[in-house]
């Protein structure tokens, strides 16, 4: 096979292809260069990232760099091609790394596991960057038992933290991502990722950084910076500014250790999944889980799963739909029905002692069969996967069975997460919901979408599936996803997060001030603009 046929597999169009090549003042064996950098600069600084890391872990040919450029997200110019990786062992390393790029100009994407899947994965947002991949920087550092607390290193899996807790007897439960197994806490703490159970958003329960600055220096975070710190992951907020948001959806250093607080496993738990029949009942559905969640008697990130959502996990969109544009209602009705899903699937848990559990339970299964909801547990969905795969969440185990979504539509693996925020209100919930499905089935895309429910806000995660291996839905795919940001923009809506190819559009609907003062920090801690630049639109 042809490199220029693997990366057609991959998704890479020839399009694609050309477009990183046309894009890029320079290249470098067929990869895209940063602007200013020559090709025998280029090499000057590979020679100098090995003799820091060692010849086995700088990688610049084509080949080996391809699994650095697979991607979910539209990208039909290939605008999001990295020039080469290098991937250190220490943060030392990583201070050497930051010094000869600032020498040299080469611009660092840093990853930790380098699965932003439907973000970007690995890939940087803008062209010829060199990935700084920190898989090998993997040590669970230490985990306290009694204050729950873990610090590790950005290479460490949820798995690997799950295995340790289990090998080491500590009664302690994690907070893991969908696709928790393969991500890991630090890169979704950055990313200001969430999972699902009561500590499910994931920077609210991060606690101490130690980051690399661009010129080397190291900062600790919190009370990181005392010498003889004892409290640096059980204090998140230090003394003086506040600085740990700084490091996260941000270019403005790279973070080598991260604190985080662990959840003590509760002698009860029980699992709850809600169904609702039609579209037009996330309204009132809303309604009656806010206060449930502000008041904490509903402790833990809920999701709320539209059907086809739910379908896309498990199901082929064929077996569904074999009509015109976008997938109808009746039909995502009816196959729901048929697997004992409703229109709206949501999923909570309570946790603590049988007493606190027994208390809890009839207040709020009253209020959400009151909005309309089946309230069913573990006797009536036993054996039901989609039961199963929300039941594992909510007790942070491990699980990957969302991936699958990704085959919904062709073969081309096609994903993009639009990610707007709500106020957990029931009236702005539906009129999310309603434009969102005018504007993806406009372009011929399905509705294929969940809520999340933090306290106040809810992240509406719509899943724009398409066929990447067909380059003019790829095309529209990118399209559709540009007018979803600006058409929610307008009302008043702006993404939680957001892919590496909206960075810069996302970041334009926050408006200048907001723009210049990131850009400001940038410059003040970056003058270089070495590290990730592009990252949230700040250069
Ligand atoms: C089916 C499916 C389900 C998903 N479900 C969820 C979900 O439930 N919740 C969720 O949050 N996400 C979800 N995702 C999205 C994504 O896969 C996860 O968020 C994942 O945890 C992010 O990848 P990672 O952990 O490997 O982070 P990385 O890719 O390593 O990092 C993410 C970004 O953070 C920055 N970064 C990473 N490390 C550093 C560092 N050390 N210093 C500075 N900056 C850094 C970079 O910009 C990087 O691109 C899902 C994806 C798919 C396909």
């Amino acid at each position: 096979m042809s490199l220029l046929d693997r990366r057609e597999a991959l998704g890479l169009s020839a399009l694609t292809l050309a477009g990183a090549l046309s894009n890029s003042a320079t290249s470098f064996a067929g990869a895209s260069l940063p602007s200013g950098l020559s090709g025998d600069r280029f090499k000057a600084a590979l020679k100098d990232l090995r003799l820091i890391v060692g010849d086995a872990w700088v990688f610049a040919d084509p080949e080996a760099i391809l699994p650095y450029e697979k991607s979910y997200i539209p990208d039909p110019q290939g605008r999001h091609i990295p020039c080469g990786a290098v991937c250190p062992a220490s943060t030392e390393e990583v201070q050497a790394i930051l010094r000869v790029a600032g020498q040299y100009g080469l611009p660092l994407w840093p990853i930790s596991t380098g699965k932003n899947m439907g973000y970007g994965s690995a890939t940087p947002a803008t062209p010829g960057q060199m990935i700084l991949d920190l898989k090998r920087m993997n040590r669970i550092l230490h985990v306290d038992p009694d204050l729950a607390t873990a610090l590790v290193e950005p290479g460490v899996t949820y798995q690997q933290l799950s295995d340790y807790l289990a090998e080491h007897n500590i009664p302690l439960w994690i907070d893991v991502p969908t696709v928790g197994p393969i991500v890991g806490p630090v890169g979704n703490t950055l990313d200001r990722g969430v999972g699902y159970t009561p500590y499910g958003d994931h920077f609210m329960f991060q606690c101490g950084m130690e980051v690399v600055l661009a010129d080397g220096q190291i900062l600790k975070t919190g009370m990181g910076s005392l010498p003889q710190s004892t409290t640096w992951q059980a204090f998140k907020w230090g003394y003086g500014p506040y600085l740990d948001g700084l490091f996260t959806q941000s270019n403005f250093g790279v973070v080598t250790k991260m604190g985080l607080w662990l959840m003590p496993k509760p002698p009860v738990y029980k699992p709850f999944m809600v169904r609702h029949h039609k579209m037009e009942d996330i309204g009132p559905l809303v309604e009656a889980m806010r206060p449930l969640r502000i008041a904490q008697l509903i402790p833990n990130c809920v999701l709320m799963m539209g059907a086809a959502y739910q379908l896309s996990m498990f199901k082929r969109r064929s077996d569904v739909w074999d009509g015109e544009g976008p997938i109808s209602d009746e039909a995502v009705a009816k196959a729901a029905k048929a697997n004992e899903l409703g229109m709206w699937n949501s999923y909570f848990a309570l946790y603590g002692t049988e007493e606190m559990v027994a208390a809890i339970e009839p207040v709020t299964t009253a209020a959400l069969r009151a909005s309309g909801g089946d309230v069913l547990t573990e006797r009536e969905m036993n054996g039901n996967p989609w039961f199963h795969h929300h039941e594992t969440l909510m007790r942070g185990g491990l699980n990957l069975d969302e991936i699958g979504m990704v085959r919904w539509k062709g073969a081309g693996g096609g994903l993009a997460w639009f990610a707007p925020v709500a106020p957990a209100k029931g009236e702005e919930t539906k009129a999310q919901t309603d434009l969102a499905k005018q504007i993806l089935g406009k372009y011929g895309f399905d509705y294929t979408a969940a809520w999340v429910i933090g306290w106040r806000e809810l992240h509406h995660i719509c899943a724009l599936l398409y066929d990447r291996s067909d380059p003019e839905e790829h095309a529209r795919a990118d399209q559709c996803y540009n007018e979803l940001v600006v058409s929610f923009a307008k009302k008043g809506w702006g993404s939680y997060r957001t892919g590496v190819s909206s960075m810069d559009l996302v970041a334009k609907q926050f408006g200048e001030t907001n723009r210049n003062v990131n850009q400001a920090l940038k410059r003040a801690l970056d003058p270089k603009g070495i590290i990730a630049p592009g990252k949230s639109g700040i250069m």
